[in-house]
């Protein structure tokens, strides 16, 4: 191939596909490489026993763990990547995440941005995705310049009596910022039917603001956009000098041919592990440790949330649907009663029986199905997540076979507990003192805890010093002229919420730094209302936003 495109993006997830939207009206002729397809459109994406039962959106990947033993990670591999099966649970990590925290197992380290510096980006990044929700609520969040486009997503009765009572108990739960594609105030105009099948599903009538829908197929047409989707990105071909990214190597179809592709900066947007592993498989005699890695960081500090589903048993059935509209950050930070920050306590999707069944195998393998069916009717479940600490050791490598090795063991056990132990009490007051805790990562895990790594982050962190980070605040590779990383490999620290809208907002951010570097003036990235089309799949002709 010798066609030089000015951008090559690896990876059509959160971060590749945000960024690519982003460059995309520059007219810059963009090439997107993912290694998935479309995810396809069927009865099973919202069918539980396909989902979670049979794992049939996770990747047959094989990788493997400290031990070396092999395990099946949960990792999807389509166009949107994760975001095809997430929540859409969209945070914005808190003013003191950027800053230095200190834990029970040590320091969460400082970024090189402040918020108030990051802001802008968020605000993008909510209007972009299409979040719902409202700031001020959450006492906790830090400053924000606009307002979320479209209101707070409405409890349904149940939700709703839990978070009057949790008010009641002195507690600050707020609406979960949720981006979908619903209008509750024109019920026959929304995209989002407001269904169960939000939280680990692919969304059947594409009404989730995913990376899929939002970012990439609006580009689907442009003259100037490529999307090559089965390829499979390699490694990095450099000048001798290691300095510049020649060539992209990619395999498609895996049948172990080659195709190099040529761009002026490429991106790496592979997701955290699989962007270390490309850098790491590039190794040459001037890189010898791998690509950008004269610092010995590329593939540390990988991080994943020390997170816990925890199902509660009411005597009331929960009739809810769409469960995850309430979230609480009472215990986010350290305070006089409280020696270490504890973490995030929010909804997760409602579970049935069949999604009880896959996800815990081993804890529901002898129950009936009626016995699940009853658990499932009367279940509110519940995601507890604590920081996860950047820790060297904590590391993706690459095997003699070319897979992923995962090296890791749980930071900061101790605030987990502490959370548990504030979710009971809190339980007490809801009037659900009867609960059961099902294993940790309930949509991150199967068998393995290893192998929940839908929240992996880290392995390349950005910072200002070339001996301690990857990257430098641009999200440049120090060592690399032309080479960025835009996935959420750049997180020096991953607070305690979930991670998606920090990746898109930084997609954002470093798109338009790109587009500065290629000469492309910041009035030329702006989509014009014409531009902007439907999600596909549904009818209308555009995104609307409420607020203004
Ligand atoms: C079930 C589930 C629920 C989640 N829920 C939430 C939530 O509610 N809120 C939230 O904030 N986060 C959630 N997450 C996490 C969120 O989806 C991720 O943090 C986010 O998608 C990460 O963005 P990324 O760009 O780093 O990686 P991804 O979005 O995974 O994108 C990586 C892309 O690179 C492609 N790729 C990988 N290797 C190669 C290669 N060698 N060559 C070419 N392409 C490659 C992949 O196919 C994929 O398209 C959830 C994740 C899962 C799995």
């Amino acid at each position: 191939m010798t066609e030089n495109y000015d951008v090559i993006i690896v990876g059509t997830g959160a971060g590749g596909g945000t960024l690519a939207h982003t460059l995309a009206p520059s007219g810059k002729r963009i090439l997107l490489l993912e290694r998935g397809d479309f995810l396809t459109r069927e009865s099973e994406n919202w069918d539980p026993g396909p989902v979670f039962v049979d794992g049939r959106y996770i990747s047959p990947d094989t990788w493997y763990d400290g031990a070396g033993t092999p395990f099946q990670p949960q990792v999807h591999y389509f166009v949107g990547g994760a975001t095809k099966l997430y929540g859409a649970a969209l945070y914005r990590l808190r003013p003191q995440d950027f800053g230095e925290l200190r834990h029970a197992d040590g320091v969460s380290p400082a970024w090189p941005v402040s918020y108030d510096e990051f802001e802008p980006w968020y605000t993008k990044a909510e209007w972009l995705y299409q979040v719902h929700g409202v700031h001020g609520a959450d006492p906790t969040e830090g400053s924000w310049s606009r307002q979320y486009p479209w209101p707070p997503v409405s409890h349904e009765p149940r939700i709703q009596e839990i978070s009057d009572a949790l008010e009641r108990g002195g507690y600050h739960p707020f609406p979960a910022p949720c981006g979908i594609l619903l209008d509750e105030a024109d019920r026959a105009a929304s995209h989002c039917i407001r269904c169960a099948t939000c939280d680990g599903y692919p969304c059947l009538v594409h009404a989730k603001a995913d990376a899929d829908i939002i970012a990439v197929r609006p580009l689907l047409g442009m003259p100037n956009v490529t999307l090559l989707t089965r390829a499979e990105v390699v490694r990095l071909e450099t000048d001798p000098a290691g300095r510049t990214v020649t060539g992209v190597v990619v395999d498609r179809g895996g049948d172990g041919k080659e195709e190099v592709y040529r761009g002026d900066i490429v991106v790496l947007a592979a997701g955290a592990a699989n962007t270390a592993k490309i850098l790491l498989r590039s190794a040459s005699d001037a890189s010898p440790a791998g690509l950008a890695n004269g610092s010995d960081q590329v593939g540390r500090n990988y991080m994943y949330h020390n997170s816990k589903a925890a199902v509660a048993l009411g005597k009331e059935p929960n009739d809810t649907i769409f469960q995850k509209t309430l979230a609480i950050n009472d215990f986010y930070f350290a305070d006089g009663d409280r020696e270490w920050p504890l973490g995030n306590i929010q909804m997760l999707g409602k579970s049935n029986a069949m999604a009880m069944r896959g996800e815990e195998p081993h804890l529901t393998r002898l129950a009936p199905e009626w016995s699940l069916d009853e658990v499932a009717k009367h279940a509110v479940d519940f995601w507890l997540t604590t920081e996860d600490l950047p820790k060297p050791d904590n590391r993706v490598t690459v095997e003699r076979d070319g897979n992923v090795r995962l090296t890791y063991s749980d930071t900061n056990d101790s605030e987990a507990a502490g959370l548990y132990d504030e979710f009971r009490k809190i339980l007490n007051h809801i009037g659900m003192a009867r609960h059961h805790v099902l294993h940790k990562n309930f949509y991150m895990s199967m068998n393995v805890p290893i192998a929940g790594v839908a929240h992996q982050a880290g392995t390349c962190r950005f910072g200002t010093d070339p001996a301690t980070s990857v990257l430098d605040v641009d999200c440049k590779a120090h060592e690399v002229d032309n080479l960025y990383v835009a996935d959420t490999s750049f997180f020096p620290s991953i607070g305690a919420v979930n991670p998606a809208l920090t990746a898109i907002a930084n997609a954002i951010r470093v798109g338009e730094h790109i587009a500065g570097r290629l000469g492309v003036s910041a009035s030329a990235l702006a989509w014009a209302p014409e531009q902007r089309r439907a999600p596909a799949g549904t009818t209308e002709t555009s995104t609307p936003a409420k607020r203004s």
